[in-house]
């Protein structure tokens, strides 16, 4: 961890004067308050706007109105071939190849696409492991699929708890109850980072033991995608889907992205729900029975490319391509350790940090559980110009996104911390 010498402002100034990253923050609107730019620390919720997003809208407008049906081939970004301008950018901030990346539909229903391909439940393999406390929307996926298949949730799914008195998951008592079902195990569904406690798994370690055991693993990387640097193809990730509109920026409801590791996007034999934008586009308008999937994860695509609900995420990803993952991850420890130093020398609030400690065991976001009066103190927080989210039971998320976020905002945050009355 980062030692700091003080709590002074020009500390914080000096922070941001040595920050690379530091320009970007220009490139983003930030909600205003009192004539200035809010304290926004809900990037992990939905990112802000950048600046170049409007003039990549009004390029897909122009090429609607001059174009009409010519801009699936003549658009200056053609439309029939969307999702490859994703495949890159993406696959640099997942770490994986590009052929493994598309971007399609939302995250939930990614998630249950995702599950119908690779949770094919057997008498002896048929349980679905994931965390006790899971986003709920993944937990009524996860559910319902399994009833989809006959099976009964409570004797299908096994979900991994924090120890009595603990907040987080023990490492080693993940990859233990893993190693314990393993005869049984189907998959292995994780977050990448838990939306409520922020705490980091490690994919890698659970996607071994998940194979070891004979099971698959897959991951929703909802609040880990352009928060923290990933090695998908390396650690033999099987599937993961993610949001666009979190740390990516990509805009409310904008499509999600998916990753098929290799090892299945190149099989067209590998179980999937199909579309037709899913076939190769050599027989994709020879409009002919039989479904020939593209040999790459956009053999999952379904529906046509939907264009206006990408276009804000691509322009965000030329940001992201020009700060690079290495840098935003490096960037970001420092943020959330600066965070983390500043609210540890308040003590006029009760709470308690229960995002891990370690850089390693998490993102950007921390966790401040107050046992009590959390609701109450979080519309203090709002009412001075502090755009952070509460999540019951008690936590108030504070996410620094290291694009747009810099060392002063941490330091106005603690400044009106420091004289708020508990
Ligand atoms: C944000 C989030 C969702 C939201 O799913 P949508 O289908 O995009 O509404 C789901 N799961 C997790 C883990 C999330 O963090």
């Amino acid at each position: 961890m980062d030692q700091h010498p003080d709590t002074s402002l020009s500390y914080a100034l000096h922070l941001d004067q040595s920050n690379p990253l530091q320009g970007f923050r220009n490139q983003f609107y930030f909600p205003q308050f009192e004539g200035r730019d809010a304290i926004y620390f809900c990037g992990n919720s939905l990112g802000l706007q950048s600046r170049n997003t409007e003039g990549a809208i009004k390029q897909e407008l122009e090429d609607w109105r001059n174009l009409g049906v010519g801009g699936y081939m003549r658009a200056k970004n053609p439309w029939l071939f969307y999702q490859d301008n994703f495949r890159e950018p993406l696959s640099r901030i997942m770490g994986c190849q590009p052929r493994e990346i598309t971007l399609m539909n939302t995250l939930t229903v990614n998630l249950h696409l995702m599950l119908l391909s690779f949770y094919r439940p057997t008498p002896q393999r048929y349980k679905i492991m994931m965390e006790a406390g899971a986003f709920p929307s993944d937990q009524y996926a996860i559910e319902t699929q399994v009833k989809f298949h006959g099976l009964d949730p409570a004797q299908a799914i096994i979900e991994i708890s924090p120890r009595p008195g603990e907040k987080t998951l023990r490492e080693e008592d993940i990859l233990s109850s893993i190693q314990e079902n393993g005869e049984s195990l189907a998959l292995v569904l994780f977050g990448g980072i838990n939306y409520y406690t922020g705490q980091l798994f490690d994919i890698k370690s659970i996607t071994q033991t998940a194979h070891r055991a004979g099971a698959l693993a897959g991951f929703d990387l909802a609040h880990a995608a352009a928060n923290v640097a990933m090695e998908l193809h390396d650690w033999q990730v099987d599937f993961a889907v993610w949001c666009s509109y979190k740390y990516l920026n990509g805009g409310p409801g904008a499509a999600g992205g998916v990753f098929v590791h290799e090892r299945f996007a190149t099989d067209p034999q590998f179980p999937r729900l199909a579309g037709w934008w899913g076939n190769d586009e050599k027989t994709r308008f020879n409009m002919e029975k039989g479904f020939v999937p593209k040999a790459d994860a956009s053999g999952w695509n379904i529906s046509t490319a939907q264009v206006f609900n990408m276009v804000c995420l691509k322009a965000s990803l030329e940001l992201f391509n020009q700060a690079g993952m290495d840098e935003i991850s490096k960037t970001s420890r420092k943020l959330t350790g600066y965070l983390e130093y500043l609210l540890g020398e308040l003590s006029n609030l009760p709470f308690d940090i229960i995002t891990p400690s370690e850089p390693s065991r998490r993102g950007a976001q921390l966790s401040l559980y107050f046992p009590e009066r959390g609701r109450e103190i979080h519309q203090k927080m709002t009412e001075s110009g502090i755009i952070v989210d509460y999540r019951e039971p008690g936590v108030i998320r504070v996410a620094p996104a290291p694009l747009y976020n810099s060392f002063g905002d941490v330091h106005r945050f603690y400044e009106i911390l420091k004289q708020m009355q508990p």
